[in-house]
């Protein structure tokens, strides 16, 4: 179950080079080519799925639980002050590779990281329509 453009489903074939930090079954990790801060890595299903939406709710299940095993070993390694564990799901929500993955950035006390959006309180009567449209 592979994507012959994907280039996460070459890494995971071994036809790209990567640093890979760990493999599982279902999962692999590698190092972000483009590291947001010392240490961002990826966690990768070894099946193609394009997005949060796609992915089968075990994969999705396997991903996690290794994003964790690889966010403990960042902190036990890395000492980091915090750790961002981080999926966009499409371009409009930055997604720039269509195989499914999540993010483990480690933060560092004075990083250039901040959050995207300013916290501000909300319209309370929009925020139960929503709610609405929710349930
Ligand atoms: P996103 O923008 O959430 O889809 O994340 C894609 C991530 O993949 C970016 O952080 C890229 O730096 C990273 N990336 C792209 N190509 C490679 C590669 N060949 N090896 C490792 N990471 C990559
Ligand atoms: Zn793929």
């Amino acid at each position: 179950m592979r994507d012959r453009d994907c280039i996460f489903c070459k890494i995971i074939a071994g036809e790209l080079p990567s640093q890979t930090i760990e493999e599982d079954e279902r999962t692999v990790a590698f190092m972000d080519i483009s590291p947001a801060t010392r240490g961002h890595l990826l966690v990768v299903p070894r099946e193609h799925a394009r997005n949060l939406l796609e992915i089968s709710t075990d994969d999705l299940q396997a991903t996690i639980a290794t994003a964790q095993r690889m966010a403990r070993r960042v902190d036990e390694r890395l000492k980091p002050a915090g750790i961002n564990v981080l999926n966009s799901c499409g371009s409009a929500a930055w997604q720039t590779v269509f195989h499914f993955h999540v993010h483990v950035i480690p933060r560092y006390e004075g990083d250039p990281l901040r959050l995207p959006w300013t916290p501000a309180e909300g319209d309370m009567d929009e925020i139960a329509a929503v709610a609405r449209e929710l349930r």
